[in-house]
């Protein structure tokens, strides 16, 4: 079984900063340079960066030692780490239950003390998520908050960079020095004057309108929803007004995200055909039996699954049924959290419909597990900032409330969710 971490770095401090002292561990699918960047894959395992991902370049500024890079499902694809090709990560929380994925390694690391903060990526919930399971702090960033320059794309329109730690105010502190824009990556925006998030966990929600949306709540585990409720009283305790609010759509967020995240994989990951990465494969000049030997050896399961139902969903005559549907449910979506927002400051929801699974338990699975992502999803089709916040226990396993907000206002959940952990 692999441990947390699948290779350790050993790089110094450059800089007095932000995050002097500081030892933060990376999802292994930002580029650190000459040190392996696999994103969980067998495809990847020889690949050593030449460059820094920007996060990176920031964090070394910062001072920051980056103590390792992070376990993670394959390319992102998964919601337990378990479709990692270097084995499971335990999770440190709930001993033999799932930390979370796709980023679970980075969320064990944090809730085991190993690093004090740790970046994950969250394409559908893969900060949330782990962050939720091992009973820590995780932030999705608005897209376009933080730069994806050296983040391997899986689904390049849905995926952000962001924190993990063990408080609100950590996390936020992360914030600040990865997010700004940046020249290198075009989708980055200016969010307005120089950031200050760790100043904004303030814990103060007096007057605050939460909104719940009831579609997510419904489907949760009764464990879930009732540790949930009784984290509500709390936030109506001090001071907080919440309000029930509808998202008619998300009923379609599953299967719409599913089809464009596996859409924008199969074309991302087209680049992995042995020769400039990936696994290489002899050939006598049939290029194209080298490229399936080199994917056929390189590709896990749960990778080959994605790119061949993406391609599918792409392919001439399925585009309009399919993809074009897809993106239409998003843009509903979309709608449907503008009109919320009219009657709330922010979004309450179970981060989790379900408590962490056992280890091996979901993996024959896959449905089940798409079927996890219910709540975490629909915020990253409609390119919103959500934190997931420790709200307490079901029957001894981690819950995490998720808190959404508006496109660039992640003062407002970190100020909301600093009220609860
Ligand atoms: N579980 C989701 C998926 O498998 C989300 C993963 C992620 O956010 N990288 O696509």
């Amino acid at each position: 079984m692999s441990d947390i971490f699948i290779t350790e770095t050993d790089l110094d401090p450059t800089a007095s900063g932000a995050l002097d002292g500081r030892t933060v561990a990376v999802k292994d699918n930002i580029s650190t340079e000459g040190v392996a960047t696999t994103c969980g894959s067998k495809m990847l395992e020889a690949y050593v960066p030449p460059y820094d991902a920007t996060v990176v370049t920031r964090l070394k500024e910062a001072g920051a030692t980056i103590v390792g890079k992070t376990n993670m499902d394959e390319f992102g694809m998964g919601t337990t780490t378990e479709t990692s090709a270097f084995g499971p990560t335990d999770n440190p929380a709930a001993p033999g239950h799932v930390p979370g994925g796709s980023s679970g390694g980075s969320a064990a690391a944090v809730a085991a003390g190993e690093a004090d903060l740790a970046l994950g990526s969250d394409t559908g919930g893969s900060i949330r998520c782990p962050a939720a399971f091992c009973g820590v702090v995780g932030i999705k960033p608005t897209y376009g908050l933080v730069s994806r320059y050296g983040l391997v794309a899986y689904a390049n329109s849905l995926e952000q960079i962001g924190p993990i730690a063990n408080s609100v105010e950590d996390a936020a502190a992360l914030l600040d020095v990865i997010s700004g824009p940046d020249e290198h990556d075009a989708t980055t925006r200016d969010a307005g004057d120089e950031s200050d998030y760790a100043s904004a966990a303030t814990g103060e929600v007096d007057g605050l309108t939460v909104g719940v949306p009831r579609e997510l709540v419904e489907g949760a585990d009764d464990g879930v929803v009732e540790t949930f409720e009784a984290a509500l009283d709390d936030l109506r305790a001090q001071g907080a007004e919440v309000v029930d609010v509808e998202l008619p759509s998300v009923e379609h967020a599953v299967e719409a995200y599913y089809v464009i995240a596996m859409s924008e994989a199969s074309s991302n990951l087209a680049r992995f055909d042995g020769v400039r990465y990936g696994v290489g494969a002899e050939t006598d000049g049939n290029w194209n039996e080298a490229f399936a030997e080199s994917r056929e050896k390189g590709f896990g399961e749960e990778v080959k699954r994605r790119v061949l139902l993406g391609t599918y969903a792409l392919s001439a005559g399925y585009q309009e049924k399919y993809y074009k549907k897809a993106q239409d449910a998003r843009a509903w979506v979309k709608q449907d959290f503008d009109e919320a927002f009219e009657s709330a400051d922010v979004l309450a929801s179970p981060t989790m419909p379900v408590p962490p699974f056992e280890l091996g338990e979901s993996l024959d699975d896959p449905l089940q597990m798409y079927l996890a992502d219910a709540n975490t999803v629909p915020v990253n089709l409609a390119n919103l900032p959500a934190i997931s916040v420790p709200a307490g226990e079901s029957d001894g396993l981690p819950v995490g409330l998720q808190l959404i907000g508006k496109a660039f206002d992640e003062e407002t959940i970190i100020r909301a969710g600093s009220a609860l952990a």
